[in-house]
């Protein structure tokens, strides 16, 4: 599927340090060694509805990243998915009396649009579900081959023949290897904490014929009403959505790839049974390091649809809102903490973009070089987006504070630069 289109990053005479990013799997910091060559998978969106700031926050994160290896000179390989087929997507088409493939261009359309808008650098493969089945059939053939997966017999007017994945199966199977997939290795959650998440987030406890209740679907056999595609020995139907990202990410990332990004929402039970899948299939862990984003809320509530509170990016653009103020408001906060979009943070954002622009007229002579060095200290530090911002405020405060005589063009082309390369942000 075509990716939207990034817009030029600006080179910075140096280089960025070695980054630290807080790995999930690991509880703590780890260093990302800076082999030349790095990898990323963010989970994309399902297109069923317009992009909210918890989504615009995330792809922003990660943005970070992708920015600040860049800027360590390391070659990046960022691949995304779009889930254009599932649940969530067919109900809404059927709710609003929409064709599922329009809504799904439709949103995926104003979802790039937005990512654009919002200068994030896009992937270099930008994968549909629909486009990856081919891939997907053999791959779950295969789990149900070597024992890793079984098929469940419908009850209750359920089609015969969804296939699941078996995760006590899959975590014995591999037990004995260095860093083997077991239940847990990723989310480190308790089995009380996985059965409510797995419930919340889209999974079926209680679907009679599994194996475990934690056991997430692999393929859906066709059903009445429903799309379905082609799937070999599984017969029709479609894919489940922890192996879609994984059969995507194998198909265009070494293994292991370097961070598997998403929201904090995906830790478990999407990464978890990700990287169970990817070990199952090849005995190699899926990424190195997983990394996630802290949820989004407005004015102290958690963001949702049937709260009806969504933050949505393309209403402010719609609104005439600028989207490098948008950015600068999100950056505003670390990306690993829970916080809440709210007017007054917005305006702080406005005036700060502000005051940026009008320090560049007086940017200080030798000022340009002092600043990107601490902008790379920030960022390097577990992307620490606010200590960055905060190292530019005071630039631009100095910058302000001092006479027009001082003014130097060569290091506000600097500061320009290098706030577009490593934040994003275009003054
Ligand atoms: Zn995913």
């Amino acid at each position: 599927m075509k990716s939207w289109t990034s817009r030029p990053v600006p080179q910075l005479p140096g280089r960025m340090p070695a980054l630290r990013l807080f790995d999930t799997a690991q509880g703590g910091l780890a260093t990302l060694e800076a082999t030349g060559e790095q990898s990323m998978y963010v989970c994309g969106i399902t297109p069923y509805d317009a992009t909210h700031m918890g989504h615009a926050a995330s792809y922003v994160a990660f943005d970070l990243l992708n920015r600040a290896w860049r800027d360590g000179r390391q070659q990046v390989a960022y691949v995304q998915n779009v889930t254009d087929v599932d649940d969530p997507l067919l109900e809404r088409a059927a709710a609003t009396g929409v064709d599922w493939r329009d809504l799904a261009a439709s949103q995926i359309e104003l979802f790039q649009t937005d990512m654009e808008a919002l200068n994030v650098l896009a992937p270099d493969n930008y994968v549909g579900a629909v486009e990856a089945i081919p891939r997907i059939v053999p791959a779950i053939e295969s789990l149900v081959r070597s024992g890793l997966a079984y098929r469940v017999s419908g009850t209750a007017g359920e089609s015969d023949g969804d296939v699941y994945y078996d995760v006590e199966a899959a975590g014995k199977h591999s037990a004995e290897a260095r860093d083997a997939w077991t239940l847990g290795s990723v989310s480190h959650l308790s089995d009380a904490e996985m059965l409510e998440l797995f419930a919340e987030r889209g999974g079926d406890p209680g679907r009679s014929g599994k194996r475990q209740a934690l056991d997430p679907l692999l393929w859906r056999v066709a059903r009445e009403g429903e799309p379905s595609w082609p799937g070999g020995e599984l017969g029709d139907g479609r894919p489940g959505w922890h192996i879609e990202c994984t059969v995507i990410a194998q198909q265009y990332l070494p293994a292991p790839f370097t961070v598997q990004g998403g929201g904090s929402d995906l830790v478990f039970p999407h990464h978890e049974m990700g990287a169970g899948h990817a070990y199952s299939l090849t005995g190699v862990p899926l990424a190195k390091h997983f990394a996630h984003a802290g949820m989004v809320g407005l004015d102290g509530e958690k963001m949702s649809k049937s709260k009806g509170n969504l933050v949505l990016v393309s209403k402010l653009r719609a609104a005439g809102e600028e989207p490098a103020a948008i950015r600068l408001a999100i950056l505003a906060h670390h990306y690993r903490s829970d916080w809440s979009w709210t007017e007054d943070g917005f305006t702080a954002a406005k005036d700060r973009l502000r005051s940026w622009r009008s320090a560049l007229d007086r940017a200080r002579s030798g000022s340009g070089a002092a600043l990107v060095e601490e902008l790379r200290a920030a960022l390097s530090d577990d992307l620490d987006a606010p200590r960055a911002l905060a190292a530019v405020d005071a630039w631009a405060a100095a910058a302000l504070a001092s006479g027009p005589s001082a003014a130097s063009a060569a290091d506000a082309a600097l500061v320009g630069d290098a706030v577009n390369a490593l934040l994003g942000v275009e003054l």
